[in-house]
């Protein structure tokens, strides 16, 4: 095996070893890659100061054009913590890359022995997350060296899972003489992030903050079809919950991880003037900050309503493409259970609307799968998408555009005052409901969601948002518009002890829905 003679390393800060070395390839070896693995280190254990240390091999990982062998460096039979040395070696044998986080063997003296058991440092863990019994679970403790301050200290790594009040995954490191904490950390602990964004839609936006009257706000609003950007007035500054640590825009109800070229903000910040790309809906970027906010509040609103811990509709992040196709179409995937905005007239995703009606979708599909299966359950589906959207964004609304669902997307078409896609209190009736093979979903759909918005006005929001929720647990995916009014009947039955049976049987009448006696 040959020397290394010309290479580039990235130095150490905490050791003086190279972190890193690369920007070589050797000659092609045979054999088994470990073996290579270990003859290579060998024979440059002086430049990678790794002489004389116990590299222990713990994994070969192979990718499509290397394998990548990792040791774990031990000292007196314990592993030292985060003390890895990575060989990458492509194939046909050349090793082309070294990782390097062993301590040199001049630091190799503990400061400390160990003096306190296993035991003690479990409950010593278990302790430090909680002081009442079975809130926890505590794993087993394992001993090994902690670096600190370039000193080596005995230490027990133990795992500490917590479920209520707020779910939590604990890695702790308890000093092996002393039994204090090292270290802590939640790995499922989140962070907050900011972003400027549309609540629900620039048209909603601009009318609450700016008081424009629509023609001037059409007329601002149309300069992004002459390639003018959406004004700054028309965008929210909130803050964005719940996302992990990685710079993307994951969390525990949402991840936009099925998008190509997703985001990735190492400071969580997606603001409209940040830096020469800044987060306006010209930015690809945007439609992602908005399918995460909204879904992640929308769902939150959910557990806020008491579907959460065992009852929670949700059980994993839904998966989000927000570029997925150049159409002028948003899907909900019952197969993969996740969520696709297209590019076609107005981005799908920049109409929050838009983006809660296909969270409908999820919503019917998670409590009832299959949903939509016959036509009357088809435009269930539909009504609710739109009832769901309209209903949690009325309060930000003024009060003429209040039943207009998705005035953004809906902007195109001249006519329309309020501008949108569909009304929520069209007078239709259950008699107008087109049963023939070209009966359109969406246009029966209305039927329902006028129904289901009568009822919101009737009862308010506390009342009816979660009766019509509760109601699907008793559907399925072929049920009709008389089986639907009948669930939200027994739902407001069991969460309200039918204190608005009246008042709903005489709605579903008048809309020509039933028998629901
Ligand atoms: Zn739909």
């Amino acid at each position: 095996m040959e020397l290394l003679k010309k290479f580039k390393a990235v130095p150490g800060t905490q050791y003086g070893s190279p972190k890193e070395v690369w920007g070589f390839r050797t000659k092609s070896h045979r054999g088994r890659p470990e073996i290579i693995a270990h003859d290579f280190l060998k024979a440059n254990a002086d430049k990678l100061l790794l002489k004389a240390l116990r590299l222990r091999r713990t994994r070969i990982i192979e990718s499509l054009g290397a394998h990548h062998i990792i040791h774990q460096q031990r000292l007196k039979g314990k592993p030292i913590h985060r003390a890895y040395v990575t060989v990458h070696i492509a194939r046909g044998g050349h090793v082309y890359m070294v990782k390097n986080r062993a301590v040199p063997r001049e630091l190799l003296k503990p400061s400390a022995d160990f003096k306190i058991g296993k035991e003690t440092a479990r409950r010593k863990a278990l302790r430090s997350v909680t002081k009442k019994q079975g809130q926890a679970q505590v794993f087993r403790a394992e001993p090994m060296w902690f670096p600190l301050k370039s000193k080596l200290r005995p230490a027990y790594r133990v795992r500490v899972q917590r479920r209520k009040p707020r779910a939590a995954d604990w890695l702790i490191f308890i000093d092996g003489k002393t039994g204090l904490i090292l270290r802590k950390y939640d790995n499922l602990a989140a962070a907050t992030g900011l972003a400027d964004i549309f609540d629900p839609n620039p048209v909603i936006s601009l009318q609450r903050t700016q008081k424009l009257p629509l023609p001037e706000t059409r007329r601002l609003l149309r300069n992004e079809k002459l390639g003018l950007s959406v004004p700054e007035a028309a965008y929210t500054r909130v803050t964005l919950r719940d996302l992990n640590l990685s710079g993307y825009l994951d969390g525990p109800r949402v991840s936009t991880r099925l998008t190509k070229n997703r985001t990735r903000q190492m400071d969580r910040k997606f603001l409209f003037s940040a830096g020469k790309k800044g987060f306006n809906s010209d930015n690809r970027a945007f439609e992602e900050v908005m399918a995460y906010y909204h879904i992640n509040e929308a769902i939150r609103y959910l557990e806020w309503l008491g579907y959460r811990g065992a009852r929670a509709i949700f059980r994993k992040p839904i998966p989000v493409d927000a570029n997925g196709t150049q159409d002028d179409n948003a899907w909900y995937s019952p197969h993969e259970r996740s969520l696709t905005f297209g590019l076609g007239g107005v981005d799908e995703a920049e109409d929050a609307e838009i983006i809660l009606h296909e969270l409908g979708h999820a919503i019917q599909d998670a409590i009832c799968p299959g949903f939509g299966q016959s036509q009357e359950a088809a435009a269930m589906g539909e009504g609710f998408g739109d009832y769901f959207a309209v209903s949690f964004f009325a309060d930000k609304k003024l009060r003429h555009f209040r039943t207009a669902f998705a005035s953004w997307d809906g902007i195109v078409d001249d006519d329309l005052d309020p501008p949108r896609v569909r009304m929520l209190d069209e007078k239709i009736t259950y008699e107008s409901f087109d049963h023939s093979d070209g009966g359109d979903e969406h246009d029966n759909g209305q039927i329902w969601s006028a129904t289901l918005w009568e009822i919101r006005t009737a009862l308010g929001r506390e009342i009816a948002d979660p009766i019509i929720i509760e109601s699907h647990f008793q559907l399925d995916g072929f049920t009709t518009f008389a089986r639907g009014a009948r669930a939200i009947i027994d739902a407001d039955r069991n969460l309200n002890r039918g204190r608005h049976i009246a008042r709903l049987r005489r709605i579903f009448h008048l809309r020509g829905i039933g028998p629901v006696e």
